[in-house]
């Protein structure tokens, strides 16, 4: 099963059922998407937000109307299908390489298209339980589970012996899943349907950009203004002729501070890492009218904000946290496997941001890292889990689960490293990707190669340098990356798209 029909799950599924498993999305939702399903409404009502979970009536997205994507399309290609409009089969409408979030979505419902994936997509269907069966229920110990899921029969207790000779687990039971089901109520009944399904292995894939992180700011309940976060904004005009605090300087943060600033008569970006003397620095956006502020530290009752430096803002109207997002997995009965830590800022323990040690490789949390290119890591991720459930690669062993999280979480421990920054990749994206790929058994470079390294790295310095117009500018197109992912396209053998391109 898996868990979420956004990115990562429906390249979860497509990566599943290549290496012949039998699968089920089950999506909350009425459509695929997930994050790229933009709607006008948002939570603005309930502030603070609803809290983690899987309430009912939360509107999931954090999208805002004009977002234009901050990678250029190709780097968010996933590896075998082009994020191109030629390979779009007429979906794409805007063809612009920083695209609008109804191209991205475009470009899923194309990838699931050109993979028949619709059909094993579950919609309006929460998981809202999900619990390993009890001993006896494991992978390889009963009738039941030793058949796996693509349909072949495993040996007994887990020792399956594979293609490749190696063996795939060593003394490990592989929990099995029993998932609790809810289906929304369809209209005109008072009756909705529950039920619960048992699976060979789950994939999560949730996403990680609902739960608004509300930081606690002194002063805030006697502000006279308005508070909310960047996961209910979805256009500026609400803020005409206002003055407000961003909090954040973030994508997000950026982004969303001049779609304000463009309405508004002053924005104030507040951030704690800024270089030098932030007061001296001229005001920004296409109006001048960003001052960029250091941290936040306070609300007054007059309407004025406190800064870290110990400067004040003129009475505002409004303060917009553009703070980020909590991670939450509000189904996962399994505390003591994988979970939340206490500020819900990762999830732990888990081997490579991906595996829990003592359920692997039967429960995956794919897409958790951030400051990545999702798509093709979430690929990568996905193809490891579905060789691994296939038997054509090895999984880690128990030991190598054991200690290599161990050491993880003793390094962050050492280095004082906050666990908001456990799934922080960055740089290390390329490494991790790397080593995905080898141990898919496919060649290191095959998501890390110098072209999207090379346009990662310039839309990351464009974004820096040029926030107001580094998706336009000529001078940013690096020709040479562009002829060489273009060339790594065409060189996909991958029938369907020459179908489509046709
Ligand atoms: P999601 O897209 O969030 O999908 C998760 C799915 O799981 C949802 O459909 C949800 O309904 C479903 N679900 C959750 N819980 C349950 C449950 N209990 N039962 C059933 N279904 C459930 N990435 C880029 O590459 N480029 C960008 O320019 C970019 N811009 C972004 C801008 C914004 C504002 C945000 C918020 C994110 C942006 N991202 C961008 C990152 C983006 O989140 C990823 O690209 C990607 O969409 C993540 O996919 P996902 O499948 O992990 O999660």
């Amino acid at each position: 099963a898996v868990v979420g029909a956004g990115a990562a799950g429906l390249v979860a599924a497509k990566e599943l059922l290549a290496e012949g498993h039998r699968v089920t999305v089950f999506e909350q939702g009425p459509v695929l998407g997930g994050t790229w399903v933009y709607t006008p409404k948002s939570d603005e009502a309930s502030r603070p937000s609803p809290g983690p979970g899987v309430a009912e009536g939360r509107v999931y997205t954090s999208m805002y109307r004009d977002l234009r994507t901050n990678l250029p399309r190709e780097v968010m290609s996933f590896l075998d299908f082009p994020f191109l409009p030629d390979a779009m089969g007429g979906r794409s409408h805007d063809t612009r390489r920083f695209c609008s979030h109804s191209e991205v979505l475009a470009y899923l419902e194309a990838f699931t298209d050109a993979f028949s994936l619709r059909h094993h997509i579950q919609y309006d269907t929460t998981v809202t339980l999900a619990e390993p069966l009890p001993a006896g229920h494991e992978n390889g110990l009963t009738d039941a589970a030793a058949v796996s899921s693509n349909g072949q029969r495993a040996e007994a207790n887990g020792h399956t012996s594979h293609g490749n000779g190696q063996a795939a687990c060593e003394d490990l039971p592989w929990p099995r899943w029993r998932l609790s089901l809810r289906q929304a109520q369809r209209k005109g009944s008072k009756q909705r349907h529950v039920s619960t399904q048992d699976f060979d292995a789950l994939l999560v894939c949730n996403g990680h950009y609902t739960d608004a992180r509300w930081p606690e700011v002194a002063g805030q309940e006697a502000f006279p203004g308005r508070i909310s976060h960047s996961h209910n904004y979805r256009e500026p005009s609400s803020y005409k002729g206002q003055r407000v605090v961003c909090v954040g300087a973030s994508a997000s943060g950026t982004d969303i501070s001049r779609e304000i600033a463009s309405t508004a008569d002053e924005v104030y970006l507040c951030e704690r890492g800024w270089d030098g003397d932030v007061q001296s620095h001229p005001a920004a956006g296409p109006r001048g009218n960003i001052h960029k502020r250091p941290g936040l530290i306070s609300l007054r009752s007059d309407g004025r904000a406190e800064f870290e430096d110990g400067s004040f803002s003129q009475p505002v109207d409004a303060v917009l946290f553009c703070t980020g997002y909590l991670y939450s997995v509000p189904f996962l009965s399994t505390s003591a496997v994988v979970g939340c830590d206490a500020s819900q800022s990762s999830i732990e323990p888990l081997y490579r941001h991906l595996f829990p040690p003592t359920a692997a490789p039967t429960l995956a949390l794919l897409a958790l890292p951030w400051r990545v290119v999702p798509f093709p890591l979430a690929q990568l991720q996905a193809r490891w889990v579905a060789r691994v459930l296939s038997g054509k690669v090895a999984p880690p062993t128990h030991e190598e689960l054991r200690a290599d999280s161990a050491a993880f979480y003793k390094e962050q421990q050492e280095e004082g490293r906050r666990s908001r920054d456990a799934h922080y990749l960055g740089e290390h994206q390329w490494g991790y990707n790397e080593w995905l790929a080898r141990s898919c058994g496919e060649p290191a470079d095959i998501a890390s190669t110098p072209w999207r390294i090379a346009m990662n790295n310039q839309a990351s310095m464009g974004r820096r340098a040029a926030p107001e117009d580094y998706r336009d500018r000529d001078d940013t197109i690096d020709a040479k990356a562009i002829s060489a992912a273009h060339a790594d396209f065409a060189s996909l053998k991958v029938p369907f798209l020459r179908e489509l391109q046709a």
